[in-house]
C-alpha cells in the first residue's frame, strides 16, 4: 500500500472565456504526481456527465478546500507538442498571488485575447534607384522641403531594404507617402512572398563591433554561467551611462541565445527605442526580429505572439507587454532602462515588469539582464545583497567626456531681483551656445500633481510631520498629505527661517517658452509636453525635427530626456529641480537624481564638450549634489539611509490599496471601514496602516479616488493582510460599486 500524502491541482478549464477566475480542484493520481505542475495541460472530467475537457494547472498543493471524497481525479496529461501558453498560465497564477487581482485579470494580462483577424502581410520597402539617381532625387525633394520623403530616401540609401513596420513607426512615413514615392519609381513596396527572395532582410553579419575588454568580460561571464541552475534565478545588472555600450552587450548575449536555438525578449521603453537602435538589431538578426508597440490592435498583437509561438521569431522587442511573448524556448530577457516607471503597470494586476521577468526567467530557466545609468534603488539593493550580479560600464567607448555641471541657487537669484525661471548664469550660457550655432535643451520636471508650498527665502518645502513627503496645496487653501491624510492651513511665516515668502510653486513649459521667446526672439524654439503631443507620433516627430537641427532650443518635460541622439546639444538646463524633488512621493529624491543624471547624459559628445546647469532652491540636497557629480554610489547610500529610517521600500514593503467610485460620500464610508478592518488585522503583526487619504489627483472623470497604505518590513506579511482584505471585500456587498486595486510599491 502506498501511504504517501495526496496531491491536488487547481485547474482552469477554459482560457478564452470570461470565467477565467473559476479554478477547480482535482486530485492528482499517484502515477501523475511527478509530472503535474503549474502550467501542465491536463484533461479532466467536467460538468454534467463528466465530459472530458482540456484544462491548465495553475497550482499544486497537498490540501483541497473541498470535500476530498468528492474531488475528482485528473484524467490525463496532454503532451501533444509543447504548449508555451502553459508556462504563461503558471506565471499568471504567480502574479495573482503576488499582486492581488483575480485569476481572470492575470490571465488576460499574460494571454492576448484571441481575435479572428486576417493575418496582415508583412511588407518591405526596397530602393529602386542607383545611389547616383537616389542622390539626385534627394536633392530635388530637399528643394521642395519634402522632409518625410527625404527621411525615407536617406534611410534607404544607407539600407536598401527596410521592414515596413520600422518605416512607419520609427521614420513616421504614411503608406500614402510611400505609395507616392513608388509611383515616381523611387522605391518598391514588396509583399511577403516577394521579399522572401534572396537578399532581403537577412542578417547581414557585417562585421559586428569588436567588444571592448569591459564589454567582453560582461558577456563572457554571463555566457559562462548560461547552464548554471540557481533557485534565485540568473540576474544581472549592467550599470552604465547612456552610450557606454550596454546595447552592444545585449546583442552579443542574444546572439548566444540564438546559437543555442533559444529566443530573446528585449524590453525598451517605447520613447527610448530609436531607429538607429532598432536597426542594429535588424542588421544582426534580420527578419527574425519582431517589434510590438502600444498602438498595435489586440488582433495585431495576437498575430505577433502567434508567430512567436510557431517559432518564426527569435527576438521580440517591445514595451512591458512584450514580456508575455509565448516563446517555446526562452533564453534571455533584457530590460533596458530598468528604472523606468513605465515598467510598472497601472492596471490590475499592478505588476512590475522586472519582478515578473525574473519569475518567468526562473520558471523557464532563462536569464534576466537589466541595464540602466541610474538603476532603481530596488534593483541596486538586490545587487548589493548578492541576488543580482552587478557589472559597471563607467565609460563611453572612445574618448567622450562627461559634461561639466553647475548648480545655480535660485534663492540668490530671487534676492538679486530676478524672479523669472531663467537665471542669469543660464542666460549667459544660452547666449554663448546660440552664438556658436549649437543647440540647447531646457527641462522642467512637471508631473500632474497639485503644487507644493515652499519658502523662496530658505528653499524648504513644507512636509508632512508623519510621512516626510511634501504636502500638496489644495483649492480650499489647506495643505494635504497624500499618504496619511494629514492636513493643515498654509502658515503665515516659514517654520524653518521665519520669512514671509511662502509660495505655492507652479511652473510649466508654456511659461518657459514665453520667457525664452522674450530673451531670445531670434531663436527657433520647439516645445514638447502633454499639450503638444497628443499621440506618440507627434512626440517622436518633434524629437526627429530637433535632432535634425530644425530648431535651436527644445523645451520639455522629462519625456525629452530619452531616446534620440542630439549631437549638437551642448547645453542642458534643468530649470527647477525642486519640482520633482518636492513631488508628494517617497521616491522624489530618486526621480530627481535620475532626471539630472539622464539629462546630463544628453549634453555633449566626443568632439564637443557639454555643459549642464541645474537650477534649484535647495542646492545642498544630496540628490542634486550627487546628480551634478554623477555619483550614483553616494546617492544610493544617502537615499537608503532615508528609506531605512522611514521604512520605505526597498527597506520595507508598502502596499497601496487604491479605491475609487462615483459617489464620494459612499467611497469615504467604505474606505473608512476598510481602513478600520486593516488596522484590526494589522495590529497583531505590527503592520502600520496609513489613511485613507485622497489620491494626489482626487477625482478623475467624475470618479473619486482614495488610498490606504499598508507598511511593514516584510512583504510576505503584507501579502497575507492583502489576501484577508480581498476576502473581506469579496463577501461584503457594500463594496460592489467600488473599484479596488492593489499596488506593491517599490
Ligand atoms: P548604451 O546601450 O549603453 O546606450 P550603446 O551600446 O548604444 O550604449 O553604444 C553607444 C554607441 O557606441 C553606439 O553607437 C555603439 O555602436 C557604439 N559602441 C558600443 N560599443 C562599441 C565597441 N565595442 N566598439 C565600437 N563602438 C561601440
Ligand atoms: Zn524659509
Ligand atoms: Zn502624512
Amino acid at each position: 500500500m502506498n501511504t504517501e500524502e495526496k496531491r491536488y491541482a487547481d485547474v482552469i478549464i477554459d482560457i478564452s472565456s470570461d470565467k477565467l477566475d473559476r479554478v477547480f480542484s482535482y486530485h492528482i493520481p499517484e502515477n501523475m504526481k511527478d509530472s503535474v505542475a503549474p502550467g501542465s495541460v491536463v484533461t479532466v472530467p467536467f460538468g454534467k456527465g463528466d465530459r472530458c475537457v482540456r484544462g491548465y494547472v495553475t497550482g499544486v498543493s497537498s490540501a483541497t478546500l473541498y470535500d476530498p471524497d468528492k474531488v475528482k481525479d485528473i484524467a490525463g496529461i496532454l503532451t501533444d507538442g509543447f504548449d508555451p501558453k502553459a508556462n504563461l498560465v503558471g506565471l499568471a497564477a504567480w502574479m495573482r498571488e503576488r499582486y492581488g487581482c483575480t485569476m481572470a485579470q492575470a490571465l488576460r494580462t499574460v494571454l492576448p485575447v484571441k481575435r479572428s483577424v486576417q493575418e496582415k502581410e508583412k511588407k518591405t520597402i526596397a530602393l529602386s534607384l542607383s545611389q547616383d539617381d537616389a542622390s539626385a532625387a534627394l536633392r530635388e525633394m530637399r528643394k521642395k522641403h519634402q522632409n518625410a520623403r527625404c527621411r525615407l530616401l536617406e534611410a534607404l540609401m544607407a539600407e536598401p531594404q527596410l521592414p515596413w513596420e520600422i518605416v512607419r513607426d520609427k521614420l513616421h512615413i504614411t503608406l500614402a507617402q510611400a505609395r507616392a514615392m513608388e509611383e515616381r519609381g523611387i522605391l518598391k513596396i514588396l509583399s511577403e512572398r516577394e521579399y522572401r527572395s534572396p537578399r532581403a532582410m537577412q542578417a547581414q553579419n557585417d562585421q559586428p563591433v569588436t567588444l571592448t575588454e569591459q564589454q567582453r568580460e560582461i558577456a563572457d561571464t554571463i555566457i559562462s554561467e548560461w547552464d548554471r541552475e540557481t533557485a534565485d534565478g540568473l540576474q544581472y545588472l549592467i550599470h552604465g551611462i547612456t552610450g557606454s555600450g550596454k546595447t552592444e552587450v545585449y546583442i552579443e548575449l542574444i546572439a548566444e541565445a540564438v546559437r543555442r536555438h533559444q529566443q530573446a525578449i528585449v524590453l525598451i521603453p517605447e520613447i527610448a527605442l530609436t531607429y538607429q537602435t532598432l536597426m542594429r538589431f535588424y542588421r544582426r538578426f534580420g527578419d527574425r526580429v519582431s517589434l510590438i508597440h502600444s498602438r498595435l490592435s489586440a488582433g495585431e498583437r495576437y498575430d505577433q505572439f502567434e508567430r512567436a509561438s510557431r517559432g518564426e521569431v527569435d527576438v521580440m522587442i517591445g514595451p512591458r507587454s512584450a514580456l508575455f511573448t509565448p516563446f517555446p524556448n526562452l533564453g534571455i530577457i533584457v530590460i533596458d532602462e530598468e528604472h523606468e516607471p513605465a515598467y510598472i503597470s497601472e492596471g490590475s494586476p499592478g505588476y512590475h515588469a522586472s519582478e515578473v521577468a525574473l519569475e518567468r526567467a526562473k520558471r523557464e530557466k532563462a536569464r534576466l539582464v537589466m541595464g540602466s545609468a541610474t538603476p532603481s534603488l530596488q534593483t541596486y539593493y538586490a545587487a548589493r545583497n548578492g541576488f543580482v550580479r552587478l557589472f559597471t560600464l563607467p565609460q563611453r567607448p572612445g574618448s567622450a567626456r562627461l559634461p561639466e555641471t553647475e548648480i545655480v541657487d535660485l534663492r540668490e537669484e530671487m534676492r538679486e531681483g530676478n524672479g523669472t525661471l531663467i537665471s542669469r548664469r543660464l542666460r549667459e550660457e544660452m547666449e554663448q551656445t546660440l552664438s556658436r550655432g549649437e543647440q540647447i535643451m531646457l527641462f522642467i520636471n512637471r508631473r500632474g500633481y497639485a503644487g507644493f508650498v515652499s519658502c523662496r527665502s530658505c528653499g524648504k518645502a513644507l512636509k508632512c510631520p508623519h510621512c516626510d513627503v511634501s504636502l500638496s496645496l489644495h483649492n480650499n487653501g489647506r495643505m494635504m498629505c497624500h499618504y496619511c491624510g494629514y492636513s493643515e492651513p498654509v502658515p503665515k511665516i516659514c517654520p524653518s527661517c521665519g520669512s514671509g515668502f511662502l509660495r505655492s510653486f507652479r511652473a510649466g513649459t508654456q511659461q518657459i517658452e514665453e520667457e525664452t521667446a522674450k530673451l531670445f526672439p531670434q531663436a527657433k524654439v520647439l516645445r514638447m509636453d502633454m499639450d503638444t503631443t497628443r499621440g506618440k507620433d507627434e512626440h517622436t516627430a518633434i524629437l526627429s525635427a530637433f535632432s535634425g537641427h530644425e530648431a535651436d532650443i527644445l523645451i520639455g518635460t522629462q519625456m525629452i530626456v530619452k531616446g534620440h541622439d542630439f549631437p549638437d546639444v551642448t547645453l542642458v538646463g534643468i530649470l527647477a529641480a525642486d519640482l520633482s524633488l518636492n513631488a508628494p512621493d517617497y521616491r522624489s529624491a530618486e526621480r530627481t537624481f535620475q532626471l539630472i543624471t539622464q539629462a546630463a547624459g544628453r549634453a555633449g559628445r566626443a568632439d564637443k564638450p557639454g555643459k549642464v546647469i541645474i537650477q534649484t532652491y535647495d542646492p545642498e540636497h544630496y540628490s542634486i549634489q550627487c546628480g551634478a557629480a554623477q555619483d550614483y554610489e553616494s546617492f544610493y547610500e544617502q537615499e537608503m539611509g532615508f528609506r531605512s529610517l522611514a521604512g520605505y521600500p526597498p527597506a520595507g514593503g508598502i502596499i497601496a490599496v487604491r479605491c475609487s467610485g462615483p459617489d464620494q460620500e459612499y467611497l469615504e464610508k467604505a474606505c473608512g471601514y476598510l481602513g478600520a478592518f486593516a488596522r484590526r488585522l494589522g495590529g497583531r503583526c505590527m503592520v502600520s496602516v496609513l489613511g485613507p487619504a485622497d489620491e494626489p489627483i482626487a477625482k478623475i472623470q467624475d470618479t473619486y479616488r482614495k488610498v490606504i497604505y499598508l507598511k511593514h518590513g516584510d512583504m510576505n506579511v503584507l501579502t497575507h493582510i492583502r489576501e484577508k482584505l480581498e476576502q473581506y471585500v469579496e463577501i461584503n456587498e457594500g463594496f460592489r460599486t467600488i473599484t479596488i486595486r492593489y499596488e506593491n510599491l517599490a
